[in-house]
């Protein structure tokens, strides 16, 4: 049998090892973090996590640029610490969810927030403002076997070498053992599926020629580049 269309399967690099890690989906959680929600001026602090997810092939990797998306004039960072699944998981209790994580990466939630918040204002769902191509920039995955779990430490991000977001990972509301546990009473979690655990406070704009260099404690930086507006 031969596929019609045959595409590729997107992958990360890991840490340490030739082998790639193949993305099965990408979950995403949005407010948590109490800083961010204030910011955002939307959203209860009180609410349980909420999920939304961006398509496998926009992914982009270290040192690749990311075209100016259309359909905004208002295109936003939002640096997150990605969970990287390694084993199946369905209804897990919070005391067992770290042991289905294969490993951490440093991630950008990308946001055409002007879409994003007129979809908040209509009540229509966020696609249009989260889901794009290019929108889900991840670096290489450290494995749990080399980093361990990473549920404190320093995140941040810069644009051009200037400082725009900093928490610590203690701040996220729902914490990443948390957010499995709740995540796979509603999907069953499969080995490839990635989870962008939420952003800090300090999200804004970026414009074509921005460099981005994003951190978590413990693991390497990652950075990319903003391109121009594809015609
Ligand atoms: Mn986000």
């Amino acid at each position: 049998m031969a596929l019609v269309f045959p595409h590729s399967v997107t992958t990360l690099a890991i840490i340490g090892s030739e082998d790639r890690f193949p993305v099965r989906r990408i979950y995403c959680v949005g407010r948590n973090y109490v800083e961010h929600i204030r910011e955002m001026k939307e959203g209860d602090e009180r609410d349980l996590p909420f999920f939304f997810q961006k398509p496998t092939d926009s992914i982009v990797s270290e040192g690749e640029v990311v075209p100016y998306p259309p359909a905004t004039e208002d295109f936003q960072y939002e640096v997150e610490l990605v969970a990287a699944i390694g084993k199946s998981a369905r209804n897990i209790p919070v005391a067992e969810a770290l042991d289905v994580v294969f490993g951490y990466a440093a991630g950008i939630d990308l946001t055409r927030r002007d879409r994003q918040r007129e979809s908040f204002k209509k009540g229509l769902p966020w696609e249009i403002g989260k889901s794009f191509d290019h929108s889900a920039p991840c670096g290489p995955l450290h494995p749990v076997d080399s980093v361990g779990h990473r549920l404190e430490g320093s995140i941040t991000l810069s644009v051009n070498d200037e400082e725009r977001q900093r928490a610590d990972l203690r701040q996220m509301i729902w914490n990443t053992p948390e957010i499995i546990a709740n995540l796979s009473t509603q999907y069953s979690l499969e080995p490839g599926d990635l989870i962008m655990t939420g952003t800090p406070a300090g999200v804004g704009p970026i414009v074509p020629g921005d460099r981005l260099v994003a951190t978590v404690e413990g693991l390497a930086p990652f950075s990319f580049s903003i391109g121009p507006k594809k015609a």
